[in-house]
Formats: structure tokens, C-alpha cells, sequence
């Protein structure tokens, strides 16, 4: 078959499209015939060799990717979920299933916690091989592109707001990034859940998209402060919640952004994982903190339930071919227009 790969970890040129060896599938795992795949920011961590906490060991080459969506060809013999024919989507988080965690109902907390495509073999390629617990179903009439691109971004959104944040109808929530795949996934959920949304991007069309796809008001980071911004808009009160993947370069006005007792959620630091931090603003406030990472089979259940009935609609900027892979990383990285970048094996177009 044949897959995206490196065999390095590098700048985007380490990126190739060639042939690799069929997967095998073991007894619970189903092989994928991929139709889709979607890109995350991880995609290029990963390609850089930069895990969560420390440097990866992967084995090589590696095949990256996180999401995709396709068609059952084959299954082991302990899976009887799924059979050959039926359209599932991957949701890539990875735990145990016996640590203190994963006996106590939350596998994302699991001490073992894998992605797939980040710690062991993606899917960005032909055919995947994949634990049957990692499937969930794609009903008919939901195209692969939103199957694919869906999984990720709408789960790691899920949690923040809903378990981490317990964010509450009326109440009012930031959301930085709102053009990237969490952003527009958070802006999506947080008005289904009632809340006012503020939003963040920085240009009037990445704005014009936030407001389409939910957002109440929107601040162009590149104009004005955004911290100054909200407290001009709230009457120097602030906002109940904020989403924050940005790190470094947002995580002081996030801070700032916050009304009393208010809480941030933090689910990645792509501009730098070690801001500076006002912990007096942080006590005196008394601001809650929270990180949060993708989400548990039920969240992500609960979560695509609404992709695929059409409350959600992870939105794509861009389709290429997975030959185009080195493409697909650059829109990524220099954060190119708004929405999920979709990747479908040269054979499938
Ligand atoms: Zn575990």
C-alpha cells in the first residue's frame, strides 16, 4: 500500500508519499480502508519529534495521523462490533484499560495515554489497522471528509467546554485560535451550549467565519489586545471561561481575560509551552486552571452523535491529495485560512 511517512523527524521535506508494507491486523484490531484523512496541529509536533512532555521514540519509518475516516475490509477474530463493509471514523486516544484511571471510567487520564499517529503508527495512508475500540460508526450520508475531520478536534472540544469547563448556558467563554481545528470546533459548541461567545483570529475573513460558524463578537488579535478588548466589552468584568491552545504567546491575556472564579482550559501550547505566569492574578481572582486532552469513548459518542446529525459541521479548507502531504503540513504551520485540512490517498481521487 502506500503511505505517508518520515523517516526522520524534521522540517516538512522529511514528509514522503511511497509504498509501505500491507498493516496486519491483529485479533482486536479491523483493517480501514481509508477514504479520508485529516490533519492537527500534532501531525507536526509529531513530525518534529516533539511529544506531549518529552521527545518521541518512534519506531521508523512512521506513518503520521491522528484522523480518518474509510470503509472496514477486514476484522480480527475477537472484534464482533464491525464487519467488512461498514464506515467508521478513528478516534485516536489510546489508554490501558487497567491502570487506577481507566478502572475509575476516564481512559484520557489512563498513565499509558497514547494517540495514534503520535506514539504509535497513524493513519495517513491507504489502509490503517486499527483497534476495534478506537471505531465509531459512520452513518450513511455523512461524507468522509466531515467523518474524517470530525473526530479529533470535536472531541478534545467536547471536554474542554463541557466536562473541564462545565460551561453553563448564559455564561460568557473566550475561545482563542477560533480558525483552527479546536478553535472552530469550541466557537461550534459553546453557542449549542448557550454561552456568549467571544472569539478570536486575526483577519476579517478568519472573523467573518468565527461569526458564521457561532461566534457572538469577534476580536482581531492583530489590531487590539484582546485582553483590553474584553474588559471593554464586559465592562471590565471578563469572561467566565477561556479556551486556550496557543500557550506562550496568549497565556497572560488569557489570565487577564478571566472574570473573578473564572476558568481556563488549556489543550496545547503551539506557540510555546512555558509562558510566564501572574499567580497573584491567580489566587486574588481565584482562577481555576484546567488542562484537558482529547476525550473518553462516551464524550466522543456524545460529541460525533451531533457531527453527524448536523449540529456541528467541522468546516474544510482545503482537500489535497495525500501525495501533497508536504503541502497540507505548510497550510498548518503557517495557518492558512480556517477549518480542517483534508488529506485522501491519490487512489481514492
Ligand atoms: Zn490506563
Amino acid at each position: 500500500m502506500k503511505a505517508v511517512q518520515f523517516s526522520d523527524h524534521g522540517r516538512r521535506d522529511v514528509l514522503e508519499y511511497g509504498e509501505f508494507d500491507d498493516p496486519e491486523i491483529e485479533r482486536d484490531e479491523v483493517l480501514v480502508d481509508v477514504k479520508a484523512g485529516a490533519l492537527n496541529h500534532l501531525d507536526v509536533f509529531t513530525r518534529m519529534g516533539l511529544g506531549a512532555l518529552e521527545r518521541l521514540e518512534l519506531e521508523m519509518p512512521h506513518i503520521p495521523g491522528s484522523d480518518a475516516a474509510g470503509v472496514v475490509d477486514d476484522v480480527g477474530t475477537d472484534v464482533e462490533r464491525f464487519e467488512p463493509g461498514d464506515r467508521v471514523a478513528v478516534s485516536a486516544g489510546l489508554s490501558c484499560g487497567h491502570c487506577e484511571f481507566c478502572r475509575d471510567g476516564d481512559p484520557t487520564l489512563c498513565t499509558d495515554f497514547q494517540i495514534i499517529g503520535e506514539h504509535v503508527r497513524g493513519v495517513h495512508s491507504e489502509q490503517a489497522a486499527v483497534p476495534a475500540e478506537n471505531l465509531v460508526p459512520v452513518p450513511e450520508g455523512v461524507d468522509w471528509e466531515t467523518a474524517a475531520a470530525a473526530p479529533l478536534v470535536f472531541q478534545t472540544a467536547w471536554r474542554m467546554l463541557v466536562t473541564r469547563a462545565d460551561l453553563q448556558p448564559g455564561e460568557s467563554i473566550l475561545v482563542l485560535g477560533a480558525s483552527g481545528g479546536v478553535g472552530h470546533a469550541a466557537v461550534q459548541i459553546a453557542d449549542y451550549l448557550g454561552a456568549e461567545v467571544y472569539a478570536t483570529a486575526s483577519t476579517e475573513e478568519k472573523l467573518a467565519y468565527a461569526a458564521d460558524v457561532g461566534a457572538d463578537h469577534t476580536i482581531n488579535y492583530d489590531e487590539e489586545n484582546f485582553a483590553d478588548a474584553i474588559a471593554d466589552a464586559t465592562g471590565g468584568r471578563g469572561v467566565d471561561v477561556v479556551v486556550d491552545h496557543i500557550g506562550k504567546a496568549t497565556w497572560q491575556d488569557s489570565l487577564g481575560s478571566l472574570a473573578k472564579g473564572g476558568t481556563v482550559v488549556t489543550c496545547g501550547a503551539t506557540t510555546g509551552r512555558n509562558p510566564e505566569t501572574d499567580l497573584n492574578s491567580i489566587f486574588w481572582n481565584q482562577l481555576e486552571v484546567h488542562g484537558s486532552t482529547m476525550g473518553t469513548p462516551g464524550e466522543v459518542d456524545d460529541v460525533l452523535e451531533l457531527v453527524w446529525e448536523g449540529a456541528f459541521e467541522p468546516r474544510i479548507r482545503k482537500t489535497l491529495p495525500m501525495s501533497d502531504i508536504q503541502r497540507a503540513h505548510e497550510i498548518i504551520e503557517e495557518r492558512e485560512g480556517f477549518g480542517k485540512v483534508v488529506v485522501v490517498p491519490d487512489s481514492e481521487l
